[in-house]
């Protein structure tokens, strides 16, 4: 059975988090926060699913620009893995530099920073569709004649790398802060304190910084997030949000040209006040009622339970068919916006779990194509339609036993 080593990358992940959360927590520094680390994590595993459909694909882009374009014939050797490794990190820097200067780019980025903890489960918090933008930037390389093999192994290494970066247990890493770039030098880059603002875009190689003007050595302690905070654990709207502020900010734009423009000036030309006019658009609350122990277990229960099959899923997804694909896919992500929602405490969850158990249903039933199955399932959906509203209520009573769900 052949199984895809790249789902090592989440039992490793969790591996490293788990340890960053006990030394915190022995030191008694409170580095986690519950909420911020599963919204942190749901980002992360919507994009390693989305991976699981796109990495291939990926590898095809970079093939065809090799054979098609390539401006010199590179084959493998020490001198041109290293080379290879300079033109990723540098490609990178002006990737991340234009992803923070564009507001095209920023409205994919800003999601990697909207988190006011930093640590391991931050460095998830990267959308499938930055991926994409990123891979723009990469096409260079193709083009440049590295062979897409050698392409997809770095971007490994260069993937990896950042991980280790999104801490504050590790402090100055001494003679390293001069060449690489270390936890010390990211955390000054994921500060919103004025000074630290569009700082340290480097991914393995401090040296773009110093070499183009956007270093900053870590003096005070940072304050972590966005310079005005989204306080939402919407999943959804973690995603979408700047793509609403940015579409309000265009539409009142006059002129074509203007509107084009504005897509590629810095983010902070959008008026801040924007996110509320979007948040009035989308019905966005804020819900300051906390989210009570056992309904805490149950979102943690349900994010353990996708991270496994995440797993197996990467690992095996030669063997799942296109069908299966698309279920697990959606048991999944209506997984991430429940989880999402019953931290925000909303009440449409109720059709969201409806719509999950009729996922699962239909898939058991087509992998046991047994009668009574079948039957049993369509009784119990008829049942549910029949009584819905009283269900809902009794469910909402139970995910939400502290607040008034009339
Ligand atoms: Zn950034
Ligand atoms: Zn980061």
């Amino acid at each position: 059975m052949k199984f895809n080593i790249i789902a090592l990358a989440v039992p490793l992940f969790i591996f490293f988090i788990l340890l960053e959360f006990l030394i915190a927590r022995k030191k008694k520094l409170d580095y986690f926060n519950l909420h911020n680390s599963i919204a942190n994590i749901s980002i992360g595993i919507a994009e390693r699913l989305m991976d699981v459909f796109v990495a291939g694909l990926f590898y095809y882009v970079y093939e065809y620009l090799q054979q098609r374009f390539a401006l010199f014939t590179i084959r493998a050797n020490v001198l041109t893995w290293i080379l290879l490794l300079v033109c990723t990190d540098f490609v990178w820097y002006w990737y991340h530099r234009l992803a923070h200067e564009w507001n095209i780019f920023w409205a994919v980025h800003v999601v990697h920073h909207q988190s006011e903890d930093f640590n391991y489960t931050v460095s998830a918090r990267i959308t499938v569709l930055q991926a994409f933008v990123r891979t723009g930037f990469w096409c260079i390389l193709p083009i440049i004649g590295f062979p897409a093999g050698m392409i997809t192994s770095i971007l490994i290494v260069h993937g990896l790398y950042p991980f280790f970066i999104h801490t504050r247990v590790i402090g100055k890493l001494g003679f390293l802060e001069y060449i690489l770039v270390t936890p010390s030098h990211h955390r000054v880059h994921h500060a919103s304190n004025e000074k630290y603002l569009d700082k340290n875009y480097g991914d393995v190689l401090i040296i773009w910084d110093k070499l183009f003007g956007t270093f900053q050595v870590e003096e005070e302690e940072p304050q972590y997030g966005l310079t005005k905070p989204l306080k939402s654990f919407s999943f959804l709207w973690q995603h979408f949000h700047f793509f609403i502020e940015l579409w309000i900010a265009v539409k009142k734009e006059k002129g074509f040209f203007n509107k084009i423009r504005l897509l590629f000036k810095k983010p902070d030309v959008i008026d801040p006040g924007n996110r509320e006019i979007a948040e009035e658009i989308f019905y966005i609350k804020h819900s300051e009622a906390t989210v009570d122990k056992p309904l805490n277990k149950y979102v943690v229960w349900q994010m353990i339970s996708i991270t496994v099959l995440l797993f197996l899923f990467m690992g095996f997804d030669h063997y799942v068919s296109a069908f299966y694909q698309v279920i697990i896919t959606g048991v999944i992500i209506i997984t991430l916006v429940n989880c999402g929602a019953i931290m925000e405490q909303k009440k449409w969850i109720f059709y969201l779990e409806f719509g999950r158990l009729l996922l699962v249903a239909l898939g058991c039933s087509i992998i046991y194509p047994n009668p009574w199955l079948l039957v049993t399932v369509v009784t119990i959906a008829t049942l549910v339609i029949g009584y819905f509203y009283s269900i809902e209520n009794k469910y909402l009573q139970w995910v939400y036993p502290t607040r008034n769900n009339t």
